[in-house]
């Protein structure tokens, strides 16, 4: 899998992809990343990639120009074209002209041929970045990442070129060059052979249900079984004794199938303490629905 990203800030990115699982899917050539400087893309003696509002306000905005042309260098044409002869509109309104403007320019994700580059627009406003979008990236072959900054980057861009609008939460960050690095972080370590426990993506916070693992049901559990879209359950390692407190014992005795109900039974307490919302959208048997009230019963 191959990431590109589009810049003001090149520089950013130089320790990101130097530590850890990051690193060795480089070393290793499982994911490349390439790194593509916006102002190289501009023509005038200062290079300049922003320019005031149109209308006013506070703030500079990216150019259109210099990001087309850095798209175009990287083989991106406008998603008119890439997706012609295809079948797929480039507009959720099919009749909206690339000139009109309508702010709809998002493809869905269902809708975007696998093989085709994906181009993603970092920016608060986006749809939110999720588990499940990672592991849609991760089948990808080719994501570009353009990185606004300033106020943001020219909506035509967004409308002409960008195949989704991604946020990586709630919250305004003076670029998208972190979000970039936290998009590509948690797809690529989704891709086979990344992590060094081929399952291990699918058994933490917000994995895939049972029902989409093959999973043994005897051996050691490395979980509960598929988070379904629960958080993960509380870990602990050596010494059994820190700070006055002691692992639970249930973890030291050995039994594996209690070892999962208790497992089971802490994703559902941390879920239900600091993400209740995610207990709607979860795969939850018919144990984890009587646990769930007993536990709100127990708070009550
Ligand atoms: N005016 C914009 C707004 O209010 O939505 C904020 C622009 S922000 C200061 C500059 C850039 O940071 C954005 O263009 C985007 O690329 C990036 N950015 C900021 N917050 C983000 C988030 N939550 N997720 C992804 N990218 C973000």
């Amino acid at each position: 899998m191959r990431f590109e990203i589009v810049t003001i800030f090149p520089g950013f990115f130089a320790g990101i992809f130097e530590n850890g699982i990051l690193r060795r899917a480089l070393a290793e050539g499982l994911v490349t990343v390439g790194v593509h400087d916006l102002r190289a893309f501009t023509h005038d003696r200062h290079r300049t990639v922003d320019d005031r509002p149109f209308g006013g306000g506070e703030g500079m905005v990216l150019k259109p120009e210099p990001l087309a042309e850095a798209l175009a260098s990287l083989g991106i044409q406008p998603k008119a074209e890439r997706l012609k002869g295809t079948g797929f509109s480039p507009y959720v309104d099919a009749a909206s002209e690339p000139r009109a403007l309508a702010l709809e320019g998002n493809i869905s994700e269902e809708s975007l041929p696998a093989s085709r580059p994906r181009v993603i627009l970092l920016s608060a406003q986006g749809r939110p970045f999720t588990q499940a979008l990672a592991r849609e990236l991760a089948a990808d072959e080719r994501v570009v990442l353009v990185c606004g900054r300033y106020e943001g980057v020219d909506e035509r861009i967004n409308h002409i070129y960008c195949d989704m609008e991604l946020s990586i939460g709630d919250y305004v960050l003076s670029g998208g060059e972190l979000a970039a690095a936290v998009v590509i972080d948690a797809t690529m370590r989704l891709l086979p052979g990344v992590l060094g426990n081929e399952a291990s993506g699918e058994f933490e916070s917000f994995g895939v249900a049972d029902a989409e693992i093959a999973v043994a049901e005897d051996g050691v559990p490395r979980s509960q079984h598929g988070a379904g879209g629960l958080l993960d359950y509380p870990h602990y390692t050596r010494p059994a004794d820190f700070g006055g407190l002691r692992v639970p014992e249930t973890l030291l005795n050995g039994d594996h199938s209690e070892i999962r109900r208790w497992r089971r039974e802490q994703q559902l307490r941390k879920t239900l303490a600091n993400r209740p919302d995610l207990l709607e959208g979860a795969t939850l048997s018919k144990e984890d629905r009587k646990l769930l009230e007993a536990i709100r019963l127990e708070a009550e």
